[in-house]
């Protein structure tokens, strides 16, 4: 791997060891193991992939799974309803909805069913909230996952500028909160762009941090960035690509060779934030089971 090239995979497969040994102890110590309920809706191939990798990260670390998968024709009542006995059984510590959801399922009104003690994703207002404020919550995956990646790499955040493309409830806002206000890996000066920013380019060249997650493939390109930036790439799109069996390949939002030569640090896409999110999961699903963010007697 190029000097250059943050490595995903391994600092995600670090944090799943750290997550195995933590299960091995809390189950050492008599407790069951923890349990996240998957919610499948549909049969987009992507989001079925997704869920693969965490099912299959979940039986890697020791933490028991499974997966239910509801027609794309499901109302929104009938989604509510089974995220409700979910959030009713004792057994269960984390849920975990794959999104995107069918258009006619607002994914803020399903989300805010969800017990925000079983949130493992930080989605729910309550944790978002907390987030906010700097109260202990759940952290959503992919922003915690990327700070994961900064103390890793030694990446320096406190007083540098860092400028996040994107505003996403899932990755974009939560990660300019984080960045902006954590002690560790944020206390940065941060610029959330979105898609009414005008002249991105005047924002993006400024950045010593930058941060793409929009779904754009190749929206970023060398000449918007400046020299030493370190580059991560959230961005995961599928362009057609007739040389692979598949039919496609995976990229990210940013023109990686020509964003690379400039970056100190770049994620690649596949293999850089995407196993992080995953790895991120676990330490969550974690969390909720020894109810570490909310102690059963606040309950
Ligand atoms: P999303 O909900 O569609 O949000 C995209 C954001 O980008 C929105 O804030 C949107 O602005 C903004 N935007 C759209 N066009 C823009 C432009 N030309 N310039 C600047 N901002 C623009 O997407 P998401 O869920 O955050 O995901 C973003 C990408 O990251 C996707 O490719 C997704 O697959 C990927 N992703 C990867 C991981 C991982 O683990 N690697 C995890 C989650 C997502 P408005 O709000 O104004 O529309």
């Amino acid at each position: 791997m190029a000097r250059n090239i943050i490595d995903g995979k391994k600092v995600a497969e670090l944090l799943r060891q750290q997550v195995r040994d933590d299960v091995r102890e809390w189950v050492g110590r008599g407790n069951r193991p923890p349990m996240l309920q998957a919610i499948l809706i549909g049969n987009d191939p992507a989001s079925g992939t997704y869920v693969g990798a965490k099912t299959k990260a979940c039986k890697e670390v020791g933490i028991e799974s499974e997966t239910v998968t509801f027609p794309d024709t499901m109302s929104v009542r009938e989604l509510k309803e089974a995220i409700r006995t979910y959030n009713n059984d004792d057994s269960i510590d984390g849920i975990l909805l794959q999104l995107p959801l069918p258009g006619h399922l607002h994914p803020s009104q399903v989300i805010e069913t969800i017990d925000h003690r079983k949130d493992v994703d930080g989605f729910h207002p309550m944790n978002v909230g907390r987030l906010a404020v700097g109260q202990p919550t759940f952290r959503s995956c992919t922003p915690a996952g990327i700070l994961e990646l900064f103390r890793y790499y030694s990446v320096m955040t406190k007083g540098r500028h860092a400028v996040v493309v994107g505003a996403s409830n899932i990755v974009g806002s939560p990660l300019a909160i984080m960045l902006s206000r954590e002690n560790d890996s944020g206390k940065a000066t941060t610029t959330l762009c979105h898609k009414y920013t005008r002249d991105l380019t005047r924002h993006i060249i400024q950045a010593d941090i930058l941060i793409v997650a929009v779904g754009s493939p190749g929206l970023i390109t060398g000449q918007m960035v400046k020299e030493g930036v370190v580059v991560i790439d959230v961005g995961i799109n599928r362009v057609s690509d007739s040389s692979r069996d598949k039919g496609y390949r995976l990229v990210g939002d940013c023109d990686f060779e020509s964003v690379a030569e400039k970056a100190s640090l770049i994620t690649p896409v596949p293999g850089g934030v995407g196993p992080m999110t995953v790895a991120m999961l676990m330490k969550n699903t974690l969390l909720a089971a020894k109810k570490s963010i909310y102690p059963s007697d606040n309950m």
